[in-house]
């Protein structure tokens, strides 16, 4: 059965066209969930359109690929927590790099039987080999990186760079030699350089970068299915890859912009600790004076205020305290108390990562404010409650040049008559420094987890204990 040219360029521009839907959908938690539908709709159209296409010759490795594929990516997806989602992500980024190269690959390995190999194709697969084989390290080593497997610290050796420079130039060398007698050796050579330019690459950048570097492997994987698409001359594959690649870049963009990073101190690595934590400053921060509050004390400022604001952030995700922040805002309400979620754009450990968590909880979206709209409003709150946040609240960022967050963009929450910090402990967060808001007047620390402060104070606020 053939669809004949004229149908299926239709079908494929409906996918495209729906494709794009699906990423404006995604633009805003209200529509996301119109937006995967499009996204979804475009993807089956576009399967079911290219299987019906008269080119492939026996359907049973597809079909077993489905079943296999959509059975593991099932349960992956029912069982996965939100904060491992990074490293799925960076997982689901290495498959995609590697099949980039199978298919240059395999197509080169059938270039007698199509007798297709002509310089632009030559030139496509150097492409598509070299993008899909760093992806595909590199995303394996940042997801062994998130998941902890490998060390989290940035690691570097003197001359990385140059090894690099000298490894991109005989890259290049090999793809001219490729180019000009299509031979297996330099094809081969250009694969193994790109393998160790993607592990080279990653692993001087520190975990605290890690997200950036997942969005940027995603824009990579975007340009390798791009250049997949031009070696079996496949458009939907060329637009789809182009729109990953295009919007990886950009989320890129917008991330280093929100932590004032620049995109080539992230590439060039080096910031963020191995592990957040270190006792010995937590001790020493104590005896500095931060105060510690009990959750009845928080309860009597929250009970006669008339408006706080929540602060979410990577603990409220840990602890999966987004039900229980529902309940305590419904207690709130109750009593006539204004109740306002601060989202700062990095808060957790991807964009959109608090947006998700509260919507999953059924948080209204009015109730909820991005950090540019919220932070005139803290002077008007009578209790800033932050819950598992840090980095994202801490002054240093504005007050002190030589921190390494200084010039990050803060939710300013200590402009709220009061405020109150869940956390377990005094171990600093993701950038792995000292807070200065728990040394102000304002500001007392409520030290448990999460969720069972928040469900504590719902009781204590609702009078029940
Ligand atoms: P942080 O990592 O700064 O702080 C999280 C805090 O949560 C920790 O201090 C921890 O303290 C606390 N915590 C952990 N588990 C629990 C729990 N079960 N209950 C209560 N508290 C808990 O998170 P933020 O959200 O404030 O900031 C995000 C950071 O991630 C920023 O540095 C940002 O730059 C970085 N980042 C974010 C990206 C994004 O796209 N969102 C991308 C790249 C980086 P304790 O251990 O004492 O409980």
């Amino acid at each position: 059965m053939s669809l004949g040219t004229d149908v299926l360029a239709l079908a494929y521009l409906v996918s495209a066209a729906l494709f794009i839907l699906g990423l404006k959908g995604l633009t805003h938690p209200s529509s996301a969930r119109r937006g995967n539908s499009f996204a979804i709709s475009g993807m089956v159209i576009a399967v079911v359109a290219t299987l019906l296409d008269g080119g492939i010759h026996s359907y049973g490795f597809i079909i077993a690929g489905i079943i296999i594929g959509g059975t593991i990516g099932t349960v992956i997806a029912m069982r996965i927590e939100m904060t491992a989602m990074p490293q799925l992500v960076a997982l689901l980024h290495s498959f995609v790099g590697l099949a980039a190269v199978l298919v240059a690959i395999g197509t080169w390995l059938n270039r007698d039987a199509a007798g297709l190999l002509n310089p632009t194709l030559a030139a496509e697969l150097a492409v598509g080999t070299f993008i899909g084989a760093v992806t595909f390290t590199g995303s394996l080593v940042a997801f062994g990186k998130l998941q902890g497997l490998v060390s989290g610290a940035p690691l570097s050796f003197s001359g990385q760079h140059l090894l690099n420079l000298l490894l991109g130039i005989a890259m290049v060398g090999c793809a001219i030699w490729f180019w000009s007698d299509y031979s297996a050796t330099p094809l081969l050579l250009m694969t193994a350089i790109a393998l160790l330019l993607g592990i080279l690459l990653i692993i001087p950048i520190g975990g605290a970068d890690m997200p950036v570097v997942v969005s940027m492997l995603n824009s990579y994987s975007g340009w390798a299915a791009a250049a997949t698409g031009f070696t079996l001359q496949n458009n939907l594959l060329i637009i789809t890859g182009a729109l990953v690649g295009f919007s990886g870049a950009i989320l890129s963009f917008i991330m280093c912009r929100a932590m004032n990073r620049s995109f080539f101190s992230v590439i060039l690595g080096g910031f963020g600790a191995e592990e957040s934590g270190d006792e010995s400053i937590s001790a020493a921060a104590a005896e500095r004076g931060v105060k510690a509050a009990a959750v009845e004390d928080a309860a009597f400022f929250i009970e006669n205020a008339s408006k706080i604001i929540v602060i979410p952030g990577y603990g409220m995700a840990v602890a999966q305290a987004q039900h229980a922040l529902k309940e305590l805002m419904g207690v709130l309400e109750d009593k006539g108390i204004t109740v306002v979620f601060a989202i700062h754009p990095v808060a957790g450990r991807m964009p959109g990562h608090m947006n998700v968590l509260l919507a999953e909880s059924d948080i209204p979206y009015e109730n909820v404010k991005e950090m540019e709209e919220v932070n005139p409003e803290f002077s008007t709150a009578d209790v800033a409650l932050v819950v598992g946040a840090n980095d994202i609240t801490n002054p240093a960022a504005k007050s002190d040049s030589s921190s390494p967050i200084y010039g990050m963009p803060i939710l300013e929450v200590s402009k709220a008559a009061h405020v109150f910090v869940i956390k377990r402990s005094l171990k600093p967060g993701y950038s792995g420094i000292d807070n200065l808001l728990y040394y102000q007047d304002n500001c007392s620390l409520i030290f448990g987890d999460a969720k069972e402060m928040c469900e504590a104070l719902f009781t204590e606020l609702k009078g029940g204990h």
